[in-house]
């Protein structure tokens, strides 16, 4: 989104690279403040979602907290200004150098996923004096009707403490000297359209939360994730989330106790829609079916979502001029099958040079690049530095 204002500018770096349309960024956070802030919800921005420096910047602007998965999260969110006292640690297998590191920062807390790992945090505080926070996240087995690739909050799924280990981990709790449980944490997948899903989610706390508060726990904090999706078909109708809809199905169905703050880890809705992925066409040619293929210059190394997920991003001819139309198998240039971004798309006739737009690509696209067949990483442009 955006792009189409910068296209000369664009036309001429070398591609493929990401674009940041940070003006919609900015309104993107406009209502996420405004809309969390009509009910005192505290959001926290899930950093793997895209852990670019200035994006980072501008969510701190915006008094956001971060969800870091790794050490180095919680290390870019700390250097990017983001207060200690705002970062929350998920990630289902900590390293004892990750856990280290962040009770020597002093973050808000960990959400800990399992009976090993309170241990062996609770270890490490021991033997550096301190005591850690800790949110117990649990797996509360709902649906959240996504890609399977991107489900985590199933009974199958290797995320959080299961119903049938609560109980274990909980008689062990008294044992461990150096933890304190200041809450419970959920987050049970990504790009969730279906906003039923978050009330059947909501009924899951409200069951889960009694049953704590009924073996003694203060429960201060409760941390319902992430997850909202966005809409990669139509990018320009749906440039923002209905964060509005979002954040009063919680008001509406999570019955938080007196004193208790409710906290999200938002992702992608926060930047996908603002990211977009640049490319070249390379070559054009026809396939044995009779198929026509646009071979282009960014790869699934690049934006890996549609191998990995079998996700759609829209893609757009920036600078053809042509008004016939055909429908175009769009690929990268990697020895891999998989790599192919659509298999079938309208564009204007298109031809070697053409600059083309895969919008959407604002979250987990550069994030997850790689360096196969020894390619070079894609840049990112801003466009309140072009
Ligand atoms: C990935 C992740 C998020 C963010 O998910 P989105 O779908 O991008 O909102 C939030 N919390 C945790 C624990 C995560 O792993």
């Amino acid at each position: 989104m955006g792009s189409e204002r910068y296209i000369q500018k664009l036309n001429s770096f070398p591609t493929p690279f990401y674009f940041y349309d940070m003006e919609l960024l900015r309104r993107t956070l406009d209502v996420v403040t405004s809309e969390a802030g009509k009910y005192g919800f505290s959001v926290h921005y899930a950093v793997k979602a895209n852990f670019n420096g200035r994006i980072l910047a501008e969510v701190n602007k915006y008094g956001l907290g971060t969800d870091c998965v790794s050490g180095g999260e919680v290390k870019r969110s700390i250097e990017c200004g983001i207060p200690a006292s705002k970062i929350v640690f998920a990630g289902v297998a900590k390293s004892d150098e990750e856990i280290r590191y962040s009770l020597e920062k002093e973050i808000f807390s960990f959400n800990s996923e399992s009976r090993d790992e309170l241990e062996v945090i609770n270890r490490i505080a021991g033997e550096m004096g301190k005591k850690a926070t800790i949110a117990l996240r649990i797996n509360p087995d709902v649906d959240p009707k996504t890609h399977k690739n991107i489900s985590t909050g199933k009974a199958e799924n290797k995320f959080g403490i299961s119903y049938t280990e609560i109980e274990e981990v909980i008689d062990e709790l008294p044992y461990l000297k150096n933890i304190d449980i200041i809450g419970i944490h959920f987050h049970i997948g990504s790009q969730i359209r279906d906003l039923s899903v978050f009330e059947k989610l909501c009924e899951r706390v409200n069951t889960l939360q009694d049953w704590f508060i009924g073996k003694g726990f203060d429960l201060k904090h409760i941390n319902v994730g992430g997850g909202l999706g966005i809409n990669y078909d139509d990018p320009q109708g749906e440039p923002i989330p209905d964060f509005k809809a979002y954040f009063k199905i919680f008001s509406d169905n999570l019955k938080l106790k007196e004193g208790q703050t409710l906290h999200f880890e938002l992702g992608r809705a926060i930047v996908g829609q603002c990211g977009e992925l640049i490319t070249r066409v390379l070559y054009t040619k026809i396939n044995g079916e009779g198929t026509k293929i646009v071979l282009v210059d960014a790869g699934m190394t690049d934006l890996i979502r549609p191998a990995l997920y079998q996700a759609k991003h829209r893609i757009k001819n920036l600078t053809s001029e042509s008004t016939r139309t055909e429908n175009y198998m769009v690929a990268g240039p990697i020895c891999e099958s998989t790599d192919v971004f659509t298999k079938s798309v309208e564009l204007p006739e298109t031809f070697r040079n053409d600059l083309l737009t895969m919008e959407s690509a604002g979250a987990y696209g550069r994030c997850m690049s790689m360096g196969y067949n020894l390619r070079d990483l894609p840049k990112e442009y801003f466009s309140n530095e072009l």
